[in-house]
C-alpha cells in the first residue's frame, strides 16, 4: 500500500476520503458537545521555535492544488503517516466550521502571546472571511510578525483592491512550478525547484528555518515586491 501511495503522490481519492472521514469524526465530537482546543504547534525543525495554526490540507486547499503541489504534499504525507498530526489538523477545521469564535480567540490568544506566528503549515485560507480574521488579527496585534504562503491568490488581491495589508502580516504568493501567481499588487511570491537543479538566479534561497530567519530579519519576513523565496523539491 505503501508503495502504491508513493507511486501517485498524495492527492489520491483515497487519502482524501481519509482527510474528510477525520473531519466528520472531529465535527461530530463538537456536535456531541465534548470540550475542544485549537491546536498550535510551537515548532518544527522547519519553523524552528515559531507558533503557528495549521489547518486540514486538500479540505482548506484550493483546487489547483491538484494540478500543482498537491501529489508532492509534505503536510499530506505527514498526516497521512501520523493519526495524531491528521486529528489534530481536523479538530482545528472541524472547529472553524463549528465554533468559529472559539477558532479565532484561541489563535489570537496564541499570536498575543508570541513574537513571531506562522498560519498553515498545512491548508490555507480556505474562505474571505477567514482572510479578514487574519487581517483583523494583524491590526490588533502589531507586535507580533505573521507569515502566510496562500494559493488563494483571488481572496487576497481582493482583499488588496480594498486596503494595503497590515505590515506585519507577511503575505507571500505560492508558485509552482506551472503556476505563476495572478500577482496584479505585486506581492512576493515563492517557488520550486527540483533536487538536482538549480533555483532561477533572481530567487533567494529558502534559509531552512523560519525562526532563523526571523531573528536574522531575513527570508520571507522582510521578502520586498519583486522578491521570490525558492523552496527544493524532493
Ligand atoms: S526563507 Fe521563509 S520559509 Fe524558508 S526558513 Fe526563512 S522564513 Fe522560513
Amino acid at each position: 500500500m505503501a508503495k502504491k501511495t508513493e507511486k501517485k503522490g498524495y492527492y489520491t481519492a483515497e487519502i482524501i476520503q481519509k482527510f474528510k472521514d477525520a473531519l466528520s469524526a472531529a465535527r461530530a465530537r463538537i456536535a456531541a458537545g465534548e470540550i475542544v482546543h485549537v491546536s498550535i504547534s510551537h515548532g518544527n525543525t522547519k519553523t524552528g521555535p515559531v507558533a503557528s495554526v495549521s489547518l486540514l490540507p486538500f479540505a482548506t486547499c484550493p483546487a489547483i492544488c491538484r494540478n500543482t503541489c498537491g501529489p508532492l504534499c509534505y503536510a499530506a504525507k505527514l498526516a497521512n503517516l501520523r493519526p495524531s498530526v491528521l486529528a489534530a489538523w481536523a479538530m482545528n477545521t472541524a472547529i472553524l466550521m463549528d465554533r468559529p469564535a472559539q477558532f479565532w480567540e484561541e489563535v489570537n490568544a496564541a499570536i498575543s502571546a508570541v513574537r513571531y506566528f506562522r498560519y498553515h503549515v498545512a491548508g490555507d485560507i480556505p474562505t474571505p472571511a477567514y482572510l479578514a480574521n487574519m487581517i483583523r488579527s494583524a491590526q490588533n496585534h502589531p507586535q507580533t510578525e505573521i507569515l502566510a504562503f496562500t494559493k488563494r491568490f483571488d481572496f487576497v488581491n481582493a482583499a488588496l483592491t480594498v486596503a494595503p495589508l497590515p505590515a506585519n502580516l507577511h503575505i507571500l504568493f505560492s508558485g509552482w512550478t506551472n503556476l505563476k501567481p495572478e500577482n496584479p499588487h505585486n506581492l512576493p511570491e515563492t517557488n520550486v525547484y527540483s533536487k538536482g537543479s538549480a533555483p532561477e538566479e533572481s530567487w533567494k534561497q529558502c534559509g531552512g528555518n523560519c525562526f532563523s530567519c526571523a531573528c536574522r530579519g531575513v527570508g520571507c519576513w522582510t521578502a520586498c515586491p519583486g522578491d521570490t523565496i525558492a523552496f527544493e523539491i524532493h
